[in-house]
């Protein structure tokens, strides 16, 4: 039997989360969402990014992930508000506990958009088209905000319906609707192409879905190799990863996010990764455990996972102990390809031992480390979590202590 697949996804998440906020709470008169406006981090920061634009922004050319500067440039009288994820968070969560009243198989994809397998309860509400109307009027009437909804078979077909015309809009796309709606798109629309990857395609007189669909697989693969078979699959619509309801527990300490951008550059990983172990190891010290084995795991765009982990010599609960060996790990398996999500894991967690194998190459004064990480945490359990950060963070998209989906702060950073 054929299976009903949802993916929705909110318009502008951040931008229309922080809109809604200010109409509602702030006494605002003006709507971001109607506004020349984007959603940006520090801007007397160098590193600030846009995260999330308006409509009337998009207009500009501004993108997502371009440097505020970039932006500033394209239109000089845009409205820039600071991110604030912790408003994005309960957003989330309220997003979220409405779609799990339509289906058991709910899978967040990130901070705003979540597959949903509709294949079970979809005939309580009516036909998928009904269905996914009224869950997007139940959205917005109850949270203020629009989304898009995409409905196929499976996954990648669903996605690329959500990102038809927006926002506020049902789209389908069923494997026979697949030559009338995809194949006419630019090569670039398609799901998991990246830039670079647009470029390759177009030099190899590829500029469509469709021609790629109709292209020969055995050349394709020769030259791009397995994401050549991948692409090719998706140009024909196929996709065969079932929705996953929840990620799989891990008994061990971890921890991992779903990225509202793509990361594609290693420092970025390193700050997300960094972000985790602060998270992670506080926990470990906070049981007076340390850990022998690290493991990172990285979801791609195109829903693939990855994981590598690594024996330490000596069990650890020290934040930059781990956060090197995650950097190092990551390297080791990173394709180079756009990353979603990440995580860290550890294992054979053991009670806290206050001596260490010494080596003689050590150049790291690891008692130091401990005795910073101690103060730390007792800094924070007085204060709060944001009253020390490493200022690495300050003015970064990151929030210094990540975990579950996003968790913010209401610092003015
Ligand atoms: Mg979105």
């Amino acid at each position: 039997m054929e299976k009903i697949i949802f993916h929705i996804d909110v318009n502008s998440a951040f931008l229309s989360w922080e809109a809604v906020y200010r109409l509602a709470h702030k006494g605002g008169r003006e709507d971001l969402r109607e506004m020349v406006s984007a959603v940006g981090g520090d801007t007397s920061q160098r590193h600030g990014i846009i995260l999330a634009k308006s409509i009337p922004a998009k207009k500009y050319g501004i993108q997502t992930g371009e440097a505020i500067w970039e932006a500033k440039q394209k239109c000089p009288h845009l409205t820039l508000v600071p991110p604030n994820y912790t408003l994005y968070d309960k957003c989330s969560r309220a997003f979220m506990e409405i779609l799990k009243e339509y289906s058991d198989v709910v899978e967040p994809y990130s901070i705003d958009e979540a597959f949903l397998d509709m294949s079970a309860s979809c005939h309580l509400f009516g036909t998928p088209k009904e269905t996914a109307e009224k869950m997007k009027e139940q959205i917005g009437k109850r949270l203020g905000f629009t989304v898009n909804v995409g409905i196929s078979t499976n996954k990648l077909l669903a996605k690329m319906a959500s990102d038809f015309q927006k926002p506020d809009q049902v789209h389908t796309l069923y494997p026979e609707e697949i030559q009338e709606k995809m194949w006419i798109l630019p090569i670039r629309d398609l799901f998991f192409v990246g830039r670079a990857t647009e470029k390759k395609l177009r030099s190899m007189g590829i500029y469509t879905v469709g021609d790629l669909a109709k292209s020969d697989l055995s050349w394709l693969k020769g030259i791009l190799k397995k994401q050549g078979e991948i692409l090719w699959g998706f140009a024909n619509g196929v996709d065969l990863s079932p929705v996953l309801a929840e990620p799989i527990e891990n008994k061990g300490y971890g921890n991992s996010i779903t990225i509202p951008f793509d990361v594609t550059k290693e420092e970025m990983a390193d700050q997300v990764l960094l972000s985790l172990c602060e998270t992670v190891a506080s926990r470990l010290r906070a049981d007076q455990v340390q850990i022998r084995v690290v493991s990172v795991g990285i979801r791609y765009g195109d829903f693939s996972y990855v994981s590598h982990q690594n024996v330490l010599y000596n069990p650890t609960n020290i934040t930059l102990e781990i956060y090197k060996t995650a950097c190092k790990l990551f390297r080791e398996v990173w394709n180079g390809e756009p990353v979603r999500h990440l995580g860290i894991h550890t294992a054979r967690a053991k009670g806290e031992r206050s001596w260490r194998q010494q080596s003689f190459l050590d150049e790291v004064d690891y008692e130091k480390l401990s005795k910073l990480d101690g103060t730390v945490d007792a800094i924070r359990s007085c204060f709060g979590m944001d009253s020390v950060m490493r200022t690495v963070f300050l003015g970064h998209p990151i929030y210094h202590m990540s975990g579950g989906v996003w968790r913010g702060s209401n610092s003015p950073l």
